[in-house]
């Protein structure tokens, strides 16, 4: 083995053949119980310490001069939990902040490359045959994978600024499409809902931001945009929501809670939060026809949602018998695989014009 001094405090052990990863073990304690030995200068007795960090290699699999860093950001590690301890450099963490690190500039370029589009999913009254709206949902047209559906890509950005941006320019280009179809005149005039992310909601400009998007599309009227926000965004701070929520409810726009029933106190915030549609989770809805707990708790919601005066619609309607059911429940309104999947801005005009309820839905 070598020890080195490479400078000022700072040293470098080289411990060749071991045979297990442990096998360094006793001689890192060995090392800290040396290096804290008191020394005795003249009258003074000195107490230092050592602090150290490990990697391996060849699991390390870089070169001389990154191992040294690996080290070195390791014992930082090492220094920040205490000191006179040693660390080993993980391998699997860093490999992990590379591919976020990757993965957050891909989608900042995708963002500054206009690869994101969004899709629109109808939303319908199945017992008087109309198409109430549509659901923006995001997608990326990415050059080489094909396109991507939320869960690849919106999960890295989840706290991140560019989840603020994103949701600024969904917003955008909702409001721009809603103007378009204004302009083509659609057989029915359509509600747009957007997700919003909870760390956009959270911001404390989020009104502000939305006074001015909808100035920058005067001929949009408010009331056609609907923002979902997940039942989980207010767990922080119902409150803060909930004065958001009726700032931006004063313009006009209207709100959606999104996946009703999956969150901690449904309850809680169906009383509080002053959404005028809530949308039952599409887990509930998918098993609705063979378990009995799930066909309990769709019952349940509908009835919340009289109770509380408000509307309901069910997500993840992927057959014509899930939407009789839910007619005899008494829920109108629906969106699902079973009435249309999501599809490009261009086909929605022609799809609505062409849309007709189900017979057995009469
Ligand atoms: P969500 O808002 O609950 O949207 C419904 C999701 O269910 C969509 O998935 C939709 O394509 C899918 N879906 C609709 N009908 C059916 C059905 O009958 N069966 C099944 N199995 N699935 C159905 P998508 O587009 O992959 O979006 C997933 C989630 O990503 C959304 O859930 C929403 O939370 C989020 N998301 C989508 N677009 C945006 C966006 O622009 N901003 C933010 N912040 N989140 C978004
Ligand atoms: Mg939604
Ligand atoms: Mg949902």
């Amino acid at each position: 083995d070598s020890l080195a001094r490479i400078g000022g405090d700072e040293f470098v052990v080289v411990l060749a053949d071991l045979v297990k990863v442990e096998d360094c073990e006793p001689i890192l304690e060995r090392l800290l119980l040396a290096a804290s030995k008191p020394i005795a200068v003249g009258d003074i007795v000195l107490n230092v310490s050592a602090s150290i960090g490990v990697t391996l290699y060849p699991q390390d699999n870089v070169d001389a001069d990154l191992l040294m860093r690996h080290t070195d950001q390791a014992m930082y590690v090492a220094k920040e939990s205490g000191k006179n301890c040693y660390h080993l450099f993980d391998t699997v963490q860093d490999d992990a902040i590379k591919v976020k690190r990757k993965s957050l500039e891909a989608i900042r370029s995708a963002l500054d490359n206009q690869q994101f589009v969004l899709y629109y999913q109808p939303k319908v009254n199945m017992r008087i045959g109309t198409v109430v709206g549509v659901e923006a949902l995001i997608r990326w047209q990415h050059p080489e994978r094909g396109l991507l559906n939320p869960i690849e890509f919106l999960p890295v950005i989840e706290n991140h600024a560019m989840m603020i941006e994103l949701g600024e320019w969904v917003i955008d280009t909702a409001l721009s499409q809603i103007s378009q179809w204004q302009k083509m005149g659609l057989k029915y005039p359509l509600s747009t809902s957007v997700n919003i992310a909870t760390v956009q909601l959270q911001q404390s400009d989020f009104t502000e931001s939305l006074i001015r998007q909808l100035a920058a599309h005067p001929d949009v009227e408010p009331r056609y945009l609907e923002l979902e926000v997940l039942e989980t965004s207010a767990l922080d701070d119902v409150q803060h929501i909930s004065t958001i929520m009726n700032d931006c409810m004063e313009l006009g726009v209207n709100f959606a809670l999104d996946d009703f029933g999956t969150g901690y106190s449904s309850l809680t915030y169906l009383r509080r939060l002053p959404a005028s549609l809530i949308k039952i989770d599409q887990s509930f809805v998918r098993d609705m026809l063979n378990d009995a707990d799930d066909l309990a708790i769709v019952e349940g919601v509908i009835a919340l949602a009289k109770s509380f005066k408000r509307d309901v619609i069910a997500e993840g309607v992927e057959t014509i018998e899930h939407g009789t059911a839910l007619l005899q429940l008494g829920c109108e309104l629906a969106q699902g695989y079973g009435i249309a999947r999501p599809m490009p801005a261009s086909d929605i005009p022609a799809w609505v014009n062409d849309w007709k309820p189900d017979v057995s839905w009469e």
